[in-house]
């Protein structure tokens, strides 16, 4: 058979070729890629068509024991700090004042005895480690499952978990100052006495 035969016989069994894989991909991808959990085996889904899905309609569930944003529970918290103090990035933030009075309990039963004015989690900074929630005594630090947060500004990423407010806070202040000085006023009376 001459060349030129060969070549053109050549061509078309490329071009067929091709067009058999677009061909493949067009019938696949009438499937789309369906939302999975990481421990399903089949969660890479090869033989779905279209791998996309249209987030943020649809989303990819997260592993459980992945590491997200952070939340506080702010009534369970106890404000010991011991969060802030094993941070290795220093990205929280508290601020407790000692209460004169009763504040409750948390969930698990935890006598509260600190407000917490300032409570911030800087996520920009934050290297998602995990250890402040392996030491919180009330398990009320957590890792979400929520990990898409857009900012317009990078300061709106130090996330405040406090509800006081300002004068809140001064009033709390103020009833301490109180307090403290009332006790050293009888402690100076009674060790007059004696
Ligand atoms: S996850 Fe790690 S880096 Fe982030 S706040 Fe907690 S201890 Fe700090
Ligand atoms: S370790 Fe837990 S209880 Fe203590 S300050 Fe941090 S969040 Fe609050």
């Amino acid at each position: 058979m001459k060349k030129s035969k060969l070549n053109i016989i050549e061509g078309f069994t490329t071009a067929i070729k091709g067009l058999t894989i677009t061909l493949r991909h067009i019938i696949a991808a009438r499937k789309k890629r369906k939302p999975t959990g990481i421990a399903n085996d089949n969660y890479f889904q090869p033989e779905a068509g279209v791998v996309t899905i249209q987030y943020p309609h649809q989303q990819i569930p997260v592993p459980e024991v992945g590491r997200y944003q952070l939340h506080v529970e702010i009534d369970d918290c106890v404000v010991c700090d011991l969060c802030a103090k094993i941070c290795p990035v220093d990205c929280i933030t508290i601020e407790s004042i000692k209460a004169v009075e009763d504040i409750g309990k948390t969930s698990d039963g935890t006598t509260k005895r600190l407000h917490a004015p300032k409570f911030f989690i800087d996520h920009a900074k934050c290297m998602y480690c995990g250890l402040c929630t392996t030491v919180c005594p009330t398990e009320c630090i957590t890792m979400t499952s929520e990990y898409d947060v857009s900012v317009l500004d990078i300061k709106e990423m130090d996330r405040k978990f406090s509800v006081m407010t300002e004068k809140e806070a001064e009033e709390k202040r103020e009833m301490l100052e109180k307090f403290n000085q009332e006790r050293a006023a009888a402690k100076a009376a009674a060790s007059k006495k004696e």
